[in-house]
């Protein structure tokens, strides 16, 4: 019977296709937020056309200036919800962000029109993850049509600001408890034969060596902020080093697939304020951007970088502030459940062979379910291609497929 579903799908492709170029067509660009409202509102009249009740919530304006600053209150963040009440007991939430990265570089084909040539569909957000979001609803779309009853009440989170992190997209539905499901298909994080059960996390800080600003000439007694960065960085290298090559830090997916602990050292360095040639530095900054596996903590590895920098700058009587950027928790779930394993067969049964769980390297926005809700999530999306890159796209086969994955987990059981 279910067949019907996917032939459906199938059929229906120029429909999926022209959905996500209109999505792409509406340049979500993050930072700093572009075109939210016309984005919400498009997806709502898309959700109640197929028989979803709605709701878009904004948040309000002292968060976005506590979390994000003044500047962005021109800006402002929308979340929107959809829910298909479909008498089930459990309920199935799909998660999609619909920001994007900005775009820099010479594309080929134009980042904001969808173009579509043979085998793909170009343009940013094609795979991250306009591309996956439109599957996910036109999944839906197709159950409504052939009027087939999912196995789940089926909610959606399309979310702001993933990209920023995710505090007032998914973080704000999650705390203000606008959605509380039983398991969450957040839409991207695995692909193809892959499924994710975990991301990488993320700690990203800013390190302010101070010294004193003095002129070239008279600079007996002054402290070169910059000099002191140098050895600073030097000893980091070797903590690091020290650190990074615990192998108790590494992780290992059930895919088999070795995650290690990673940093990277002055993606970011700049002088002070007034720093000129003939000036004494007095103030040098540079980022730590440390990634983390799922076998690590978030409070150790913040703690243990703190503690070495402060002993440091103690031992050396230079003055160092340290100041955070950015958090993620890593997280890795259990496989073993029915939502997964049902997950899993939809994902064989459409790809064909035999599926993996995976952990992604990069961040997404499913701790923030998993934490709140304590819930089960995979990750899974369209396989796209040179994500926050030049000329993104994602192919119009495996986007059709991706489709028939979620409308099949929504639909069939396991036998
Ligand atoms: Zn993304």
């Amino acid at each position: 019977m279910h067949d019907a579903v996917t032939e459906w799908i199938s059929n229906n492709r120029e429909k999926l296709f022209q959905f996500v170029q209109h999505l792409i067509q509406i340049p979500t660009i993050n930072p700093p937020g572009k075109q939210y409202a016309e984005m919400v509102e498009y997806l709502e009249r898309k959700l109640q056309q197929i028989g979803l009740e709605t709701e878009i919530v904004r948040v309000p304006d002292a968060m976005v200036e506590k979390q994000l600053g003044e500047a962005f209150l021109s800006f402002p963040r929308y979340n929107l919800i959809a829910r298909w009440n479909a008498k089930a007991p459990k309920t199935v939430l799909f998660n999609s962000h619909y920001d994007v990265v900005p775009v820099s570089g010479k594309w080929k084909h134009d980042p904001f029109r969808g173009e579509i040539d043979d085998k793909w569909i170009y343009g940013r957000g094609s795979a991250d993850m306009k591309g996956s979001l439109a599957a996910s609803i036109f999944a839906v779309e197709a159950l409504k049509t052939l009027k087939i009853d999912p196995l789940y009440n089926v909610h959606f989170a399309l979310v702001a600001d993933e990209e920023i992190g995710g505090e007032l997209g998914s973080g704000f539905v999650v705390k203000n408890k606008l959605v509380e499901p039983d398991f969450v298909v957040v839409c991207e994080g695995g692909s193809a034969k892959k499924i994710g059960i975990g991301h990488n996390g993320i700690l990203q800080l800013n390190i302010r060596v101070l010294g004193t600003s003095t002129h070239t000439a008279y600079q007996q007694k002054a402290v070169n902020s910059f000099l002191e960065t140098v050895h600073l960085v030097e000893f980091l290298e070797g903590f690091f080093k020290k650190i990074l090559a615990d192998p108790k830090r590494g992780y290992v997916a059930p895919s088999k697939e070795k995650l290690k602990p990673i940093v990277n050292i002055g993606g970011v360095v700049s002088s002070g304020p007034g720093s000129k040639v003939n000036i004494v530095s007095s103030e040098t900054t540079f980022t730590i951007d440390r990634r983390l596996t799922p076998s690590e903590k978030m409070d150790r590895v913040e703690s243990e970088i703190r503690e070495a920098i402060e002993k440091w700058a103690k031992k050396r009587g230079t003055k160092v502030k340290i100041e955070i950027i950015h958090k993620t928790e890593p997280c890795a779930l259990g496989y073993n459940s029915s939502f997964t394993k049902s997950f899993k067969s939809a994902v064989e049964k459409i790809k064909g062979g035999k599926a993996t769980f995976t952990v992604n390297r990069g961040a997404t926005d499913m701790h923030f379910f998993v934490k709140a809700n304590n819930c089960e999530a995979i990750g899974y999306g369209v396989d796209g291609k040179d994500i926050h890159a030049i000329d993104e796209k994602t192919s119009l086969e495996d986007l059709v497929e991706t489709t028939q994955v979620y409308a099949t987990f929504l639909s069939s059981p396991l036998s």
